[in-house]
């Protein structure tokens, strides 16, 4: 058993492969926006592994919902119908109002499943000639670690000497509605990739109509509009979806004038709180049908576990008002970063949306500024990690408190204060 960090860091760095540059700190227990490190030093939580955590860690509700489910069936593969898949499938889309979903464990499943998916529809409804299908996607994105995913990103950390890479993507600048309809015109495009904030880019917030235009230059193209939430869905962003805009009821939506909604929608993440990788793709059947038996799966893609767990962390998310609590907790963060940015030199500018936001570090993308700032906050007792440099994303789970929102600002404050 682990007694000291020192002695789990030794471990990782042995036997782990180095494909990530962890912050020095050990966690060992977690609850609500709290976790302790193996010396019981406690800190609040302010990445929520990546908005996989945004009811909290160990929620309750969920840790009973898995329990009962672990106890009962885990696993019986898609070879046989199961009794918690099927109400799993009715909820989530009657949740997010559309016909059929496919059921996947990690993000980046969900975003190869859509990719076949369009290449699959533009072949067989839009008589796209075969294996000329395009999809569109934006500088900065990022969707996922697979070779497909990493063949149309353009960070060379992701893909240097990982090639050959996969054919068919067309990569258009971020946030640009006239280079979107320049790239619609092409032969053989058949969807828009987007996160409609991207996140790991470092959180950049697209124009306030961005995400419903580019939805309407699809369209008249007949072309779909595919949109990862992976990160910025359930809540994370001050409504149920990014794609939501201002709106905040609790879904579905029929509000054209706010609501974008994307023909795929991928999720992942918060999905399941935390407890089990959970993903899914949500599209209508005019899509979903093109998708036969033996054409796309996965072992443990629908299992009764992973059902259960994400369906009682949907539930959760809209019983505790989480999207409400984003948005209002959101607000009052911007305002005291602002603060702290128009403060202290060494923080450039505060961007963000709900509980998903970036503090630009005055300093460049190879200072080690945000790392040294952020190895102070955790000695102050809160985790972020820095993303491109100088960057660092504060994005805690969605049922904190006013109250810890503001000790936290005073960390924050205080540690900005002394560079
Ligand atoms: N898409 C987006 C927008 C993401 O933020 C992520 C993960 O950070 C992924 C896809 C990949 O998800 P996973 O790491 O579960 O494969």
């Amino acid at each position: 058993t682990i007694t000291s960090s020192n002695q789990a860091i030794e471990l990782e760095d042995k036997y782990g492969a180095h494909n990530y540059h962890p912050l020095p700190v050990v966690l060992a227990r977690g609850e609500g926006v709290f976790l302790w490190d193996v010396e019981g030093k406690r800190y609040f939580d302010f990445l929520s592994a990546y908005s996989a955590v945004n009811q909290g860690h160990c929620h309750p509700r969920i840790k009973e919902a898995m329990i009962e489910q672990i106890g009962t069936l885990t696993l019986t593969s898609r070879a046989f119908y199961n009794d918690m898949l099927g109400p799993f499938e009715k909820y989530i889309t009657e949740y997010f109002g559309f016909d059929k979903v496919l059921p996947m464990n990690t993000g980046a499943e969900g975003v190869e499943t859509a990719i076949k998916l369009a290449r699959k529809w533009g072949y067989e409804r839009k008589g796209v000639v075969e294996n000329h299908a395009k999809i569109i996607v934006a500088e900065n994105n990022f969707h996922g670690r697979t070779t497909t995913i990493i063949s149309f990103s353009n960070d060379s950390n992701a893909r240097k000497n990982f090639g050959p890479y996969t054919d068919g993507f067309i990569r258009i600048p971020y946030n640009d509605i006239s280079a979107l309809k320049q790239a619609l015109k092409e032969d053989g495009v058949v969807a828009f990739l987007v996160e409609p904030i991207q996140g790991e880019a470092g959180v950049y917030v697209p124009d306030n109509n961005f995400i419903r235009l580019a939805k309407e230059a699809c369209a008249s193209e007949n072309v779909l509009f595919i949109a990862d939430e992976i990160q910025t869905g359930i809540a994370r962003t001050g409504s149920l979806l990014a794609v939501c805009g201002n709106c905040t009821c609790e879904g579905p939506c029929e509000r054209q004038d706010t609501y974008t909604k994307p023909d795929i929608l991928i999720l992942g993440k918060a999905l399941s709180g935390g407890f089990y990788p959970v993903s899914a793709v949500l599209a209508d059947n005019h899509i979903m049908e093109v998708i036969k038996p033996g054409q796309h799966g996965s072992t443990f893609g629908g299992n009764p576990l992973g059902a259960k767990v994400a369906m009682t962390a949907l539930e959760v998310v809209r019983d505790e008002k989480l999207a409400l609590n984003a948005r209002k907790l959101g607000r009052m963060f911007r305002e005291r970063m602002q603060m702290v940015v128009d403060k202290y030199r060494v923080a450039k500018l505060v961007r963000g949306k709900g509980l998903l936001n970036a503090v630009v570090i005055n300093d460049t993308p190879e200072s080690s500024t945000a790392w040294e700032i952020c190895m102070k906050l955790a000695e102050n007792g809160l985790l972020a990690k820095p993303t491109h440099g100088n960057i660092i994303r504060f994005a805690p789970p969605l049922v904190m408190t006013e109250e810890q929102l503001h000790e936290c600002c005073d960390i924050i404050e205080g540690v900005f204060s002394q560079f």
